[in-house]
């Protein structure tokens, strides 16, 4: 297992749209693999590949987290997942992002969803997921589309962020 680099808004590639997932063979085991790792050393919650520079339709989710001693983790990783079903009613959760550091904002999307995706061995698996699971899921299925929850901010709010992210990475630079 490895370490990804994490790509940080306002970076062009987080914008881009993600490519299907043809055969789910090694490479994107290792992939997944990789992307567990760098999620769980974060830490976060969910993972898009495109966030670790591959343009490819895979996250990985873990809403428990690894090192608790109260709840075993949860692993959930989701090649090509297309949301088949969403509720009526929203729920708003206040969402991070990895490649958005040290902000947050109330997000507000359905409350329940249904998913389907392929897992490890390539089977297709259907999957219904509300609370922080609904959420986690759909702001990483944004990720494939090149939407940040950013984009799901008004523009004043959106702009304000990403200022700072740039003044943020020209200090470092
Ligand atoms: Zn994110």
């Amino acid at each position: 297992m490895a370490l990804l680099p994490i790509y940080t808004a306002p970076d062009p590639l987080l914008k881009t749209i993600s490519k299907p997932v043809e055969e789910v063979n090694d490479d994107i085991r290792k992939l997944v693999d990789d992307m567990f790792e760098t999620m769980y050393d974060a830490p976060g919650i969910g993972l898009a590949a495109i966030q670790v520079g591959v343009q490819k339709r895979v996250l990985v989710v873990d809403i428990v987290g690894k090192g608790r001693d109260d709840e075993a983790p949860q692993p959930l990783a989701l090649i090509n997942p297309e949301i088949t079903w969403v509720s009526d009613d929203d729920a708003v959760y206040e969402e991070g992002c990895l490649s958005v550091p040290e902000h947050y904002a109330d997000v507000a999307r359905p409350a329940e969803i249904e998913v389907n995706y392929l897992d490890l061995s390539g089977a297709r698996k259907s999957l219904s997921a509300d609370g922080l699971l609904s959420t986690c899921i759909q702001h990483e299925i944004d990720h494939l589309e090149g939407i940040l929850f950013l984009d799901h901010l008004s523009g004043l709010k959106r702009n304000m962020i990403l200022r700072k992210l740039l003044k943020q990475k020209k200090i470092a630079s």
